[in-house]
């Protein structure tokens, strides 16, 4: 599965504490998923998701 993070992070970084493995800031201090989600990651990304005070993450196919 893919992550994308859409307009409108606030850079609050529960996402990035949530789930290293998959979310991180760039160079704009903007969250960005950098990797895929693997079945490893699933549940934190799903958990980094559903965390977001914004609820800009998608998780998808
Ligand atoms: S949890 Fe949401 S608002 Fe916070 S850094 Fe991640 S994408 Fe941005």
């Amino acid at each position: 599965m893919k992550a994308k993070v859409n307009e409108g992070c606030i850079s609050c970084g529960t996402c990035v504490a949530a789930c290293p493995e998959v979310f991180r800031f760039n160079e704009e201090d903007l969250a960005e998923a950098y990797a895929d989600v693997t079945e490893e990651v699933q549940e934190s990304a799903e958990e980094a998701r559903d965390s977001c005070p914004v609820a800009v993450i998608d998780i998808f196919e």
